[in-house]
């Protein structure tokens, strides 16, 4: 009667044990569940309709394409005044400056080139203030007459 209840509380204990590792290998294995719920888009969604409609903000930098000014007179670099490549003209461009700090000359014909020699930093000494704010590039382009 001794023997044979040990035998059981053994078997029992064993049975229970390995329950246990059973459960702590599950709980390291499967991902905690907290994580796996998509996060409650609410917050990002209310704190997005405090701001002001579109047409009254100001765009921050990284919203603009690019910058854009008229540029009648013959654009001189270095001495050397540009033509287009694919027309031959030289004065009434518009001048781009990209987001990427690059500069393009756009012809009164629609050609563009990029102007390695010039930067961002030479458009903004050349440039006025940003008073115009064009959601597309051809408004941008009727704005400056062209
Ligand atoms: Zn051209």
């Amino acid at each position: 009667m001794f023997f044979r209840r040990a035998r059981e509380d053994r078997a029992f204990r064993e049975a229970q044990r390995a329950g246990h590792e059973l459960l702590l290998q599950l709980q390291a294995t499967q991902p905690w569940r907290d994580l796996t719920e998509p996060a409650a888009p609410a917050a990002e969604e209310s704190a997005m309709s405090d701001l002001p409609p579109p047409e009254l903000r100001v765009p921050s930098r990284p919203e603009v394409a690019g910058l854009m000014m008229r540029w009648e007179q013959p654009l001189v670099i270095d001495g050397e005044v540009r033509t287009c490549p694919e027309c031959g003209v030289y004065r009434d461009w518009i001048v781009f400056c990209m987001r990427d700090d690059s500069v393009w000359l756009r012809c009164r014909a629609g050609h563009q080139v990029q102007e390695p020699q010039l930067d961002a930093a030479w458009y903004n000494r050349n440039s006025g203030p940003v008073d115009h704010w064009h959601p597309t590039l051809e408004e941008g382009l009727r704005h400056l007459g062209h």
